[in-house]
């Protein structure tokens, strides 16, 4: 009862669990080492009060890596004091609006920044409905059929603009593909495909050194490699758009409470962050972190727009 007070607690005030992973409401701008930022918490429908997925983690007072860029992250972006000319690579885990719509506008802001080396960016191949990276990019910005043409010296470096270099990751894979390198700073990210029902999607795991953070992206939980690419994280992201007693179609798009509480505690993360809420989870929180709490009892937060974790 009393870790469910204190969970509660941490819900209604945005804190971390008591004697727990550190967060404040505040930028990440003065402090040292890697941080977790959240720009989004909030799911695909406008009632949440937050944004849309995204995230950046910060390393030493630079905004240096952005997971995802859904609606809303744009806005919280500029808040969080991030500055586009930082952004050493951009990992976009799939192309559901609430995941991507944001870039665009982010590469309009990027315009007037002092950047001038090439920006790389990797999300997945094409699959169904959605197209690949590359093909996403071309959509958007190609001089004839783009929706936004007048930026399409995004595409090749021209008109003053930096090149994006896309990487498309084949989310078929049993094994993790890596997207990013800096050998110099001892950082990478790599990438494995995870199961968003008919939709090409990818969770990350950014390695800083001796220490490393796991976005799930959006997910099933059915994935017994993504437990294999997990496995001690530092900082696990998990999404909870759902309740546990959601609907079966939702459940080949999303983890369950359960299942996130099992994949945690399989994982053996040092922390659980929670994000990615819909109404219909937040509504439930209560019955959700039980479920987690049942599994997993390990550090826990329940994300909030520009909280900063550290780890
Ligand atoms: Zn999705």
């Amino acid at each position: 009862m009393k870790l469910l007070i204190s969970v509660l607690f941490a819900l209604l005030c945005n804190v971390a669990v008591a004697g727990q992973a550190d967060t404040e409401i505040s930028n990440c701008l003065k402090a040292e080492g890697p941080l977790l930022q959240v720009l989004g918490s909030g799911g695909p429908i406008a009632d949440d009060g937050r944004a849309s997925s995204g995230y950046l983690v910060w390393v030493d007072g630079r905004s240096r890596f952005l997971v995802d860029a859904g609606g809303g992250i744009f806005l919280r972006f500029g808040e969080a004091g991030a500055r586009f000319e930082d952004l050493e690579h951009i990992s976009i885990s799939h192309f559901h609006t609430d995941h991507s719509t944001d870039l665009v506008a982010l590469l309009k802001s990027g315009y007037f920044s002092n950047r001038s080396s090439a920006l790389p960016i990797s999300g997945p191949m094409a699959g169904g409905d959605y197209p690949g990276t590359g093909d996403f990019l071309k959509r958007l910005l190609d001089q004839d059929n783009g929706a936004y043409a007048y930026l399409e010296g995004y595409l090749d470096g021209s008109d003053g603009l930096v090149e994006l270099i896309p990487t498309e990751v084949d989310p078929g894979l049993t094994k993790a593909t890596r997207v990013y390198t800096d050998p110099g700073t001892n950082i990478e990210i790599l990438a494995l495909g995870v199961p968003h029902g008919p939709v090409p999607a990818l969770a990350y795991r950014i390695r800083i050194g001796q220490q490393s953070i796991v976005f799930s992206g959006d997910q099933n939980g059915n994935s017994d490699a993504f437990i294999d690419f997990a496995r001690g994280t530092d900082v696990l992201v998990m999404h909870m758009p759902v309740p546990e007693n959601t609907g079966e179609v939702a459940r080949k798009l999303h983890a369950p409470p359960s299942v996130i509480g099992k994949i945690a505690a399989e994982t053996g993360t040092g922390s659980l962050v929670l994000s990615h809420f819909m109404s219909r989870s937040l509504a439930n929180m209560e019955e959700n972190l039980d479920q987690i709490r049942s599994r997993y009892d390990g550090p826990l937060i329940n994300a909030y727009d520009l909280d900063c974790v550290g780890f």
